[in-house]
């Protein structure tokens, strides 16, 4: 490049020496975010999302033509995605094994975002031990006509719940329409296990409150009513990364809160880019503290 030459005129910017190429490329149409911006605000918000994100298998969302245009999830390794991009082999469930997605650190990150990812979906195991689960999402789903506060109310239920059982939850906005309740537990039972403790939490809240709730996926169930999706926590499926952009309208973020927060948040995508930016400007600790020290064992189902 000639040098003198203006750093806008600059086809790349570099971060944290990840090359983010074509910086200026509009990837939110409907407000103009940038893929420079995308990357600005991984890298400003790496330190809080990267604990939940690192040494997991993970699916990305990837948009090479912006949200307006076809995105993709994708969840197996190339090596075209950066040096910094690991690959982990892991059985298939029709058999032999493939590469998976993971990441170390920023650089990783950063170079997910050069290639034009969006979302971050991790597992709820780690690399190291990819059927030893550590970590559980319960999704609730509300149908359009319920309001907020419901699931507002919901989530507070849930965490209860949970509380009875001697277990701390945590939670988040989906960047969409809902609240997750993340629940972290000591390696040891299987995704089976897991799965069924899943199971049987939802349609225990569902049998305690049928007004209120569905454990069922059919749409016809789900009227006026949250459907709690315990089906993510399976071998193989995902959850949004707290922090993580969605391929959405407005560039929603699913944001961690702490409970106290819960109640003056107005709805699953109430976090923008900006918002999420100024709130991690001024955290002066994690949300989700206390998340990784936490060594409660899941009870049998
Ligand atoms: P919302 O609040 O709008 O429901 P969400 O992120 O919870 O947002 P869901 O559709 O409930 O969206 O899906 C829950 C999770 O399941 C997602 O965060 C994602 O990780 C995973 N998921 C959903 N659809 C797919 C898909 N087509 N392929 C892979 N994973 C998916
Ligand atoms: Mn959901
Ligand atoms: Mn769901």
């Amino acid at each position: 490049a000639a040098s003198g030459k203006p750093a806008r005129g600059r086809k790349a910017t570099v971060i944290e020496g990840v090359a983010i190429t074509h910086p200026g490329r509009v990837v939110y149409a409907d407000n103009g975010v940038t893929k420079g911006e995308v990357a600005a605000y991984y890298a400003a918000v790496a330190r809080w999302m990267l604990p939940e994100l690192v040494n997991r298998p993970l699916s990305m969302v990837r948009c090479p033509g912006g949200t307006e245009s076809a995105c993709f999830f994708q969840k197996h390794h190339a090596a075209k995605l950066g040096p910094s991009v690991r690959a982990v082999p892991l059985e298939e469930k029709q058999g032999g094994t493939d590469d998976y997605v993971y990441i170390r650190d920023l650089k990783g990150l950063l170079e997910l975002v050069q290639m034009n990812t969006l979302e971050f979906h991790p597992w709820g195991a780690r690399v190291d031990k990819p059927d030893a689960p550590d970590r559980i999402v319960l999704d609730l789903d509300p149908a359009p006509e319920v309001p907020w506060k419901a699931v507002v109310a919901a989530a507070r239920d849930m965490r209860g719940r949970l509380r009875e059982a001697g277990l701390e939850s945590f939670v988040r906005t989906s960047g969409g329409k809902g609240l997750h309740v993340v629940l972290p537990f000591r390696r040891g039972p299987g995704w089976p296990q897991v799965k069924d403790f899943c199971e049987a939490f939802a349609r225990g809240m569902v049998a305690r409150q049928p007004e209120l709730y569905v454990a069922t996926a059919s749409k016809a169930e789900r009227q006026g009513r949250i459907f709690i999706d315990w089906l993510r926590n399976a071998r193989g499926a995902t959850s949004v990364c707290g922090w993580s952009l969605r391929a959405r309208e407005g560039a929603p973020v699913a944001m961690p809160l702490r409970w106290e927060e819960l109640g003056k948040v107005t709805g699953g995508a109430a976090f923008d880019l900006r918002a999420a930016l100024e709130r991690a400007a001024g955290l002066k600790a994690d949300p989700w503290e206390g998340i990784a020290k936490l060594q409660q064992r899941l009870p049998k189902p």
